[in-house]
């Protein structure tokens, strides 16, 4: 059995006809990293509540470390399931100090035991000399490492992070992905993260879940989800594409779009009629002589590279949508060009 298992988790709130959370199957391995990634009100939240004890499912079954902690007929409370939290806001209480702070969450260790493991946590996350400081002497991104300390303190079988990185400016964010997933990969922990930004989910972790209106869309590696999205949803939250309605011809090899042919691959299995094609920027290149044709309608500049706006005139009546390329930002190109 895997370390973590969802299985049908199914959430309703009261008044409301489309569940929250809808037959959601889920298995983690011990030590991996995995996000729940999707726009606003598609149920992350409820997912990671759900596991933690806070919210009851109305159908399905939780695993944790092969024990079942959650069924219909019984609900392990959040304090036996052996679970780290760190909160959006961090929830740090004010009064008291870091050192105090990472030892509240053990309980009933003796006091010796809790300062040894708060002093090991906090060196974990490279604190180690701010012990006796309060929260508000402390930066966003340090409160946050304190947050995650006294989650990591009592040794949970998993580490749940709901959007932990909102409250932080770009900079610092980028610093605190890499930072968290070292600390988490350190201290050789499961952990389930909760993001709606692509970028998030992509640099942290192992395997991203996507989903929508309550419903998994996709669980791939990062990699995976971007070069090979299973449905148009998937292919456009997880990165800039353009998508191309295509149309099969009759010996099923070739798929017509508004630019042109592209021939399938062979171990191709799905014939359909209509399809959609996403083709994403970096994978056209604007050159003197190519197989499309064109006009570039805009350029706006990316930093690392500039996205031109292209509208493509093999079949002009057909063409709606710019194409979106990325050009190298070295390479000239202007308005108008063709
Ligand atoms: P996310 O975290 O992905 O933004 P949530 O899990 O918070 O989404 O919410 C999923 C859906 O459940 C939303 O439609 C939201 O309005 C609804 N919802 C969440 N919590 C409650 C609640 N306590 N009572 C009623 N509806 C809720
Ligand atoms: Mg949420």
């Amino acid at each position: 059995m895997s370390f973590i298992q969802l299985e049908n988790l199914t959430k309703y709130f009261n008044g409301s006809a489309d569940p929250a959370v809808a037959s959601l199957n889920l298995t983690i391995q011990k030590g991996e990293i995995i996000t729940l990634l999707g726009p606003s009100g598609c149920g992350k939240t409820t997912t990671l509540r759900m596991i933690a004890g806070f919210e009851h499912p109305n159908k399905g079954t939780i695993h944790i470390d092969g024990k079942e902690v959650y069924n219909e007929a019984q609900s392990l409370p959040p304090e036996k399931r052996g679970i780290g939290m760190v909160f959006q806001d961090y929830a740090l209480f004010p009064h008291m100090t870091i050192m105090k702070n990472v030892m509240f969450g053990l309980g009933k260790w003796s006091a010796r035991d809790k300062k040894q493991r708060a002093k090991e946590v906090l060196e974990l996350v490279g604190l180690e000399g701010y012990a006796n400081r309060y929260p508000t002497q402390l930066s966003g991104g340090q409160q946050q490492r304190v947050a995650l300390a006294r989650a990591l303190a009592p040794k949970p079988h998993v580490v749940l992070m709901d959007e932990p990185f909102s409250n932080l400016d770009a900079g610092l964010r980028e610093k605190m992905r890499f930072d968290v997933t070292n600390i988490l990969r350190k201290a050789n922990t499961t952990a389930i993260i909760v993001t709606h930004d692509q970028k998030d989910a992509f640099a942290v972790s192992d395997r991203v879940v996507v989903m929508k209106d309550g419903i998994i869309q996709q669980i791939a590696s990062p990699r995976e989800m971007y070069r090979c999205p299973k449905n148009c949803f998937v292919a456009q939250f997880v990165g800039k594409t353009n998508l191309l309605t295509g149309i099969m011809d009759d010996d099923k090899m070739n798929i017509h779009t508004h630019i042109g042919k592209v021939t399938l691959p062979e171990q191709w299995k799905e014939r359909l009629e209509t399809v959609k094609l996403s083709i994403r920027p970096e994978g056209c290149h604007l050159t003197e002589k190519g197989a499309y044709c064109g006009v570039v309608e805009r350029v706006t500049y990316g930093g690392e590279y500039q996205e031109l706006y292209v509208r493509l005139h093999n079949e002009p009546h057909l063409s709606k949508e710019p194409m979106l390329i990325y050009a190298p930002i070295e390479q000239d190109v202007e308005v108008g060009t063709i």
